[in-house]
């Protein structure tokens, strides 16, 4: 009675924490940096902000000496850590440092390797074969070759010529190119990146290295014009290397670092780095080719904190939440199940009389290109409210009901 009494106790706790157990593990991540040509004092918290605000990762900075300083003092103990991100382009490490970061990459260690980090360490030929292609440092073509797509076709290129450069900043599409890998598996085919530096004519050994996406480098933006790679994974040894061209950062992140598709890819690129696999669903804020969509405080809006922000607008506040429903209202058009989902939510907040009057003229602009018979006893449950008179008569008119 006794032991069956034990062998029930043991059943109910497996079941009740074994799956919490790998859900929660969090992955202990070093971030690096300290000398840059960028503004590292800007991009590695949101680094940090970004990786750790999904509990999934568990991150420290780790600033080096200053450029110039002694680098033999920088020294850290790599194998305590599941994941090691760089962004950092300075001096030479010491030898034994260097040792050290091959041995725990060949060991199994994930590495990111994020924007300016491209740059870094042109001598150091392991680093080279981690990142797959780099640029600027006086690389050329002893580094290997330039690596791009030209009409869908992936082209290795030993042209000679200089090696790393940036067109002035825009938005820009990116292309997914590898659509069953991990980190891609579930990416739209096509999806706009924030104003961001567009880095091309990087070359390098491109050994055990895909490229999962690549971003056109448009000649209007002094651009190639060929599709230049912006995501890249590398296998070394055991280790796995996601290798992220993109996030130029400014104070506070900016555009580059706010895109979606910037953070959804640094977080699944991180995941499969350490442990080679991805379990984080796309968001549904993920972009499409239709616009760029920002995260400004680098977490992902939620549907129900979204209406219910929405609801509660007044012209005093950011229409980041209005920003957020028309990109939604973007990415579902020709889907009739999603923009009814949408228009339901907003007629919700129609009806609501908690709702502002601010909030309704705004949906009431909205529903009136995009709304469907759904809406109509809504809005002309509104006909009375004074101030939304004319918002109404507006909207029933491009609903083409009004009697
Ligand atoms: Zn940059």
């Amino acid at each position: 009675m006794k032991k069956q009494y034990l062998i029930i106790l043991l059943a109910v706790f497996l079941i009740a924490f074994f799956p919490s157990c790998k859900k929660g593990t969090v992955y202990k991540t070093l971030i690096i940096t300290g000398q840059s040509e960028h503004n590292w004092k800007a991009s590695s918290p949101v680094l940090k902000q970004i990786l750790d605000g999904t509990g999934m990762f568990s991150s420290e900075i780790l600033i080096t000496p200053e450029k110039g300083g002694d680098m033999a003092s920088f020294n850290p103990d790599f194998s305590k850590y599941k994941l090691v991100v760089l962004d950092y382009s300075g001096d030479s490490w010491s030898e034994k440092t260097n040792k050290e970061f091959v041995e725990y990459v060949r060991n199994g260690g994930g590495v990111v390797i994020y924007h300016g980090s491209s740059i870094s360490f042109p001598d150091w030929k392991e680093y080279n074969e981690m990142t797959g292609l780099g640029g600027w440092r006086d690389r050329n073509e002893k580094d290997g070759p330039y690596v791009y797509y030209r009409r869908n076709e992936l082209v290795i290129d030993t042209t000679a010529g200089i090696a790393g450069s940036h067109g002035e900043r825009h938005d820009f599409e990116v292309r997914t190119r590898i659509t069953d890998h991990p980190i891609t598996s579930g990416l739209p085919g096509r999806w706009m990146h924030g104003s961001d530096e567009l880095y091309q004519q990087l070359r390098g050994p491109a050994k055990n290295m895909q490229v999962l996406a690549t971003a056109f480098a448009d000649t209007a933006f002094d651009g190639t014009g060929r599709d230049e790679p912006a995501l890249m994974v590398i296998n070394y040894g055991n280790g796995r290397i996601f290798h992220t061209t993109l996030g130029h950062a400014d104070e506070g992140g900016g555009p580059a670092m706010q895109c979606v598709g910037f953070i959804v890819t640094l977080l699944r690129g991180a995941e499969w780095a350490t442990m080679g696999s991805v379990t984080q669903e796309v968001p549904f804020d993920f972009p499409t080719a239709a616009g760029v969509v920002l995260r400004p405080d680098f977490k992902e809006i939620n549907f129900e904190e979204a209406f219910g922000n929405i609801g509660s607008y007044d012209i005093q506040k950011s229409t980041k939440y209005f920003t957020w429903l028309q990109s939604q209202i973007r990415k579902a058009a020709g889907d009739e199940k999603a923009l009814l989902k949408l228009e339901k939510k907003m007629v919700n907040i129609l009806t609501d009389k908690e709702a502002s009057v601010d909030a309704k003229k705004l949906l009431l602009r909205e529903i009136s290109w995009m709304g469907t018979e759904y809406s109509i006893p809504a809005i002309k449950g509104l006909a009375d409210v004074t101030e939304l008179k004319d918002d109404v008569e507006f909207a029933l008119t491009r609903l083409q009901v009004v009697k």
